[in-house]
């Protein structure tokens, strides 16, 4: 425990982490170690360090979606996943920084400052949950949640270095985690490797009564499930458009590719598919989300949460609306704005109407693409870490850089990026890989395998 806390200290100016709970996590170390003694009866994650993203509830803890709104908010619940990580004796240390409400895809939306990738500090470490990435990265814990609404938990991992695993939706209840698209946010796990990973889902994910979106399906042993072999080699496929997107930076083309060839050479059977959608998977995307958003942010109007505007207005419509414009950033207010937009009486059809029927065209495209393959490969992000301040004024080019990340929540898939590249201008970038709904053990299989046959390839 000492260890983290003192890398802590040292890394303090990375920004990862927001609240630091050094005490609670000493007596919490104490408190196992004298019950492992006295009552030999240790949980699956007995000792683990974990951090928590800025959305998650921990009860007595503050909470805030790294938002000026929800300033000095203490959580008075324990969302789903805490309770189930304290049930298995994991210390929680802190919580991470994050963009605002979980959007963007810097870590700059976010009212505690931007994070930095400790590999280069003048990048950005990804986002949302860039701070979940860069506690792992910078060994600030073992293990942190983050969630995964377009590709929050995979490209802050492809971005440092680490792995980060988003599963289908409906696997992890969402009880006690700040909404900001309901239908695509899922909670998601990031470590240094996939063992890790495997065994805080293990603890964390399955029914909960809390929730009704969680599926009711078993939870297997995911940490035993990804030690055994595989009797066939998955059959693998990857979409032609990914990979040959304009958007896409020329050396992780090329990687990609010559990783497919060592694939085929090792014997696996790789398929190059058709995915003609690509270029509406963005813009769905951002209709659906920004039309959650803005009715899951409604609530925050200074009066049930956060804090008020001062000097106080006294007529009530000025009131929620100082509130509100100063509670909320930039990047949050255009997209409530751009939510109720698409929501808005004249403009329904077009826009809201039309991202539905491309997410059900997704769905029915993704049932026929594992019809004929197990696992599919894509790229992660369009280019390695950028640098802090590079995309802020153009929030266009932010979006369309979740161009790889958007289609596994669109249609709730889990998904995974492992770091198994290097580029040469010395920045890390990953794979990533999705199966079929809740075939959670065949991508962490899969992805153990090949942490350890072709890392640094
Ligand atoms: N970058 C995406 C967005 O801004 C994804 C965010 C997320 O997954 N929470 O919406």
């Amino acid at each position: 425990m000492t260890f983290y806390l003192s890398q802590i200290k040292q890394q303090q100016h990375l920004n990862a982490l927001v609240h630091v709970f050094d005490d609670e996590a000493l007596q919490r170390a104490d408190q196992l170690d004298e019950q492992r003694l006295s009552e030999k009866k240790i949980g699956k994650l007995h000792g683990i360090v974990i951090t928590i993203k800025d959305v998650i509830a921990y009860q007595l803890h503050p909470v805030s979606a790294a938002s000026n709104i929800l300033k000095g908010f203490h959580s008075i619940y324990n969302s789903t996943v805490v309770e189930r990580l304290l049930a298995a004796d994991a210390i929680i240390i802190g919580t991470n920084n994050c963009d605002e409400f979980a959007m963007g895809s810097s870590n700059e939306n976010s009212s505690y400052g931007a994070v930095k990738n400790l590999l280069d500090e003048s990048r950005v470490p990804g986002g949302s949950s860039g701070g979940s990435a860069v506690a792992v990265q910078a060994n600030l814990c073992m293990v942190s949640l983050g969630s995964d609404t377009g590709g929050s938990v995979r490209q802050p991992a492809d971005f440092c270095g680490v792995v980060g695993m988003k599963p289908s939706y409906g696997r992890i209840s969402r009880h006690g985690l700040i909404a900001y698209g309901s239908s695509f946010d899922q909670i998601g796990v990031l470590a240094n490797n996939v063992e890790d990973i495997a065994l805080v889902l293990s603890v964390i994910a399955g029914a909960d009564d809390f929730d009704s979106t969680v599926s009711s399906l078993p939870v297997p042993d995911y940490a035993i499930a990804i030690q055994q072999v595989e009797t066939a080699k998955p059959v693998l496929g990857y979409f032609k458009q990914t990979l040959w997107h304009e958007g896409l930076d020329e050396e992780i083309r090329t990687t990609h590719l010559h990783f497919i060839s060592q694939l085929k050479k090792d014997g696996y059977q790789v398929k190059e598919l058709d995915f003609d959608l690509i270029d509406y998977i963005v813009p769905a995307y951002y209709v659906l989300t920004t039309a959650e958003a803005s009715s899951n942010l409604s609530r925050y109007d200074g009066v049930r949460y956060g804090t008020q505007s001062t000097p106080i207005k006294e007529e009530l419509t000025e009131f929620y609306s100082a509130n509100r414009s100063d509670g909320f950033g930039k990047e949050v207010q255009r997209r409530i704005m751009l939510g109720t937009f698409v929501l808005s009486a004249g403009y329904y059809d077009a826009y809201f109407t039309k991202a539905q029927q491309v997410r059900s065209k997704l769905y029915n495209k993704t049932k026929l693409v594992f019809n004929e393959v197990d696992v599919i490969l894509m790229p992660v992000s369009p280019s390695t870490a950028f640098k802090i301040g590079e995309k802020t004024n153009n929030p266009i080019e932010m979006y369309l850089a979740d161009i790889y990340t958007v289609y596994a929540n669109l249609v709730g898939i889990p998904a995974i990026s492992i770091p198994l590249f290097q580029h040469s201008n010395g920045l890390p970038f990953g794979l990533q890989m999705m199966t079929k709904h809740f075939d959670e053990v065949s991508l962490l299989r899969l992805s153990h395998q090949w942490m350890k046959s072709y890392q640094a390839v």
